[in-house]
Formats: structure tokens, C-alpha cells, sequence
């Protein structure tokens, strides 16, 4: 079901009507779930509820129209405060919490959310990217968070639990949003208009995890051809790590200048290798394929040539899990690359020769 444009995230809609009408609301919340499933939309609808004039909180309904509400559509209510890991960090900046050294707790977030609120109901922050806070800013935060300032609301939006710090964590509730279903997905992407074919939204809803984010990613008939020439390799009885990794490389670099592009495509082949591995577990233990036809043409290629049992398997998962981690870290990606594919390729033929 929907609630103000947030699709499928009814458990979490529930819970939060229940403590309004409770009139038990926390101060601070850790929201968590992969991307591209609604957090960061429910964060602002649920900020807009808040501080709507109209309609009372408890309600959990925003009437859409007041001039607290547009305010908060438009990002400019001056009782909600917004903060994001810029593009170019890797971190979330200390002065955005606390001021620069010149204002250090003069200005910044937990400076702006312990004021008064200026339309005399409540202050709502959220903190987009708690995965990119250092420890630094998490501890600047903690005094915040200890002593939430009155009728202040805190959230912070993140990937996952394990990725914060555990004081950050203790100290807020977790709310956890879960993927989005392959039909949402493909209904969503169709109605953004960025794909509009029915069935390349389908195909991408159907890898995205649930995520919208990973599905216009996905929207790429380039990775699709490339996933093509992954498959062929993958499916050989032994892999040609070099020239494959230099294909790929080529691939990535074409993603354009910006280093997320080329993430994207570095951490969307990788995917496609874990999913390769994970189905041909599937096979090895005798149970059937899932997936789309190059996928199953693929496994079924190399079922029986596999030089190993399922352990084999499984130590390519780790290690496309491993390279995958280490793409997000912001590591030399096509040094990353090469020796992903190397170590699959060696780990492959070490197995055959042992076997032979
Ligand atoms: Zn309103």
C-alpha cells in the first residue's frame, strides 16, 4: 500500500501512526534498509506530519497544502534541518554538526535543533548518510542524542545497523525498512519514465533487490551486453582473467568521469558474478536455476566441468562479497578489479589441477 507516496513500507507507516496516537514518540531514530526503498521520502513525509499546521501530528497525516507543509516539501521550513554527505566527501563534515573552527558550537546542527522552535512546534533533523559519519561527528553527536533538546526529532538514515557506531547506535531507535516487491519496483521505475519498457523494467526490478535506486541503475543496455560477455567467461571451463579484466576495466571507465558512475558499474558486475556463483551453488546442490535464460545457458555450461564441489562455490561468493565491500571504500578500481577476477581464475584452476 501507499501513504503519501511512500510504497511498501507499510509496517513502518503502522508504527509510527501507533506512537503518535500514543503520544509516545522517541527523539531519536535510526532508519535502516538498503537503498532506493523510501527512508529518506518517509523521513520528510513523517517531518512534514510533524510540523504540519493543519492536521494534529497524532494523525500521521500531512494535509499537503498549509505553509508548513509546502515549506517542507520545498526543503526551506525553518524547523527542519537537512543534512547530507556532500558528493565529493567521503565523510559527513564535522561543520555541518558543530559549526566551523572559527563558530564551533555556535552554528551546525545540534547548535540549530537545541534553539526554540521558530514556528513554536517542533524541530526535525535528518542526518541523510549516517554510514558516512567518522567517528568525530558521531561523537558530536552524542550530546544531542543524550539530551535530546524538547520536542526535537532526530533521524538519521543509513544502509545498516552493523555500519554505525555503536554509541550512535544504543542511543536512537532502529526503525528497518525492507526491500520493496520485484512488482513495485517494476511499477515505480515504469512510472518514473526513466525506463519505459515493461519489460526492461521488469528485468531490472527483478536484480534490484527490491531497491528502486538499483533498478534505474540498472537501466543500462550496456551492462546489460557486458553482463552477456561476463556470463560467456564465467561459464568457461577455466577463466581468461587478463583479457577479461581489461574488457571490464574498459567497461567501467566508460561509465563516464564521475567515480559513482563507474562504482555503479564496478559494483553491478560484481552482482552479476555473485548471482552467477550463487545459482551455480543452486545446481551443484541439485536444485533448479533461477534466473533469466544467458544466466541458466551459463551455469548449466559449467555444471558439469565445475572442477570443484560446492565449497568452491562458495569461496567465489566470499570473494566477489569481498571485492564488492571494497569498491564502497573508495579503493584503486581497476587494480580492484583485476585481482578479483585473478584470484577467482586461480582459485578455479587451483581446484582443477588438484583434480586432475
Ligand atoms: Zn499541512
Amino acid at each position: 500500500m501507499s501513504w503519501q507516496g511512500v510504497e511498501g513500507q507499510d509496517d513502518v507507516v503502522e508504527r509510527f501512526r501507533r506512537v503518535l496516537a500514543a503520544n509516545r514518540l522517541a527523539s531519536s531514530f535510526l532508519f535502516v534498509g538498503p537503498a532506493g526503498v523510501g527512508k529518506r521520502l518517509f523521513a520528510e513525509k513523517l517531518a512534514q506530519a510533524l510540523l504540519c499546521s493543519q492536521v494534529p501530528a497524532e494523525r500521521l497525516e500531512p494535509c499537503g497544502t498549509c505553509p508548513s507543509c509546502v515549506q517542507v516539501a520545498a526543503l526551506t521550513h525553518p524547523d527542519l534541518f537537512i543534512i547530507e554527505k556532500p558528493a565529493d566527501r567521503s565523510s559527513i563534515p564535522l561543520a555541518l554538526l558543530v559549526g566551523d573552527d572559527a563558530h564551533r558550537m555556535r552554528e551546525g546542527l545540534c547548535h540549530d535543533l537545541a534553539m526554540k522552535p521558530f514556528m513554536g512546534g517542533r524541530k526535525v533533523a535528518i542526518i541523510d548518510d549516517a554510514d558516512a559519519l567518522g567517528e568525530e561527528s558521531a561523537n558530536c553527536l552524542l550530546k544531542t542524542l543524550e539530551e535530546p533538546p524538547a520536542r526535537s526529532v532526530l533521524i538519521l538514515i543509513g544502509t545498516s545497523a552493523d555500519k554505525q557506531l555503536p554509541t550512535i547506535r544504543s542511543r536512537c531507535q532502529t526503525v528497518r525498512f525492507g526491500g520493496l516487491p520485484t512488482k513495485t519496483v517494476a511499477q515505480l521505475i515504469e512510472a518514473s519514465g526513466l525506463i519505459t519498457d515493461p519489460q526492461q523494467a521488469e528485468r531490472a526490478a527483478e536484480f534490484a533487490g527490491g531497491s528502486i535506486e538499483r533498478a534505474l541503475e540498472l537501466a543500462d543496455e550496456e551492462l546489460w551486453s557486458f553482463r552477456l560477455q561476463l556470463l560467456r567467461a564465467l561459464g568457461a571451463p577455466s577463466i581468461e582473467s587478463v583479457s577479461l579484466a581489461r574488457d571490464l576495466v574498459a567497461f567501467v571507465d566508460a561509465a563516464g568521469k564521475e567515480a559513482t558512475l563507474r562504482r555503479n558499474r564496478a559494483r553491478q558486475v560484481i552482482g552479476f558474478a555473485i548471482e552467477f556463483y550463487r545459482q551455480l551453488l543452486r545446481s551443484l546442490c541439485g536444485l533448479e536455476v533461477a534466473g533469466d535464460e544467458p544466466l541458466r545457458v551459463a551455469v548449466d555450461r559449467v555444471g558439469s566441468l565445475w572442477p570443484g564441489d560446492t565449497e568452491l562455490a562458495a569461496r567465489c561468493i566470499e570473494r566477489s562479497f569481498d571485492a564488492l565491500s571494497h569498491i564502497d571504500r573508495n579503493a584503486h578500481q581497476s587494480t580492484l578489479l583485476e585481482c578479483w577476477l585473478d584470484d577467482l581464475a586461480r582459485t578455479i584452476d587451483s581446484a582443477q589441477s588438484v583434480g586432475a
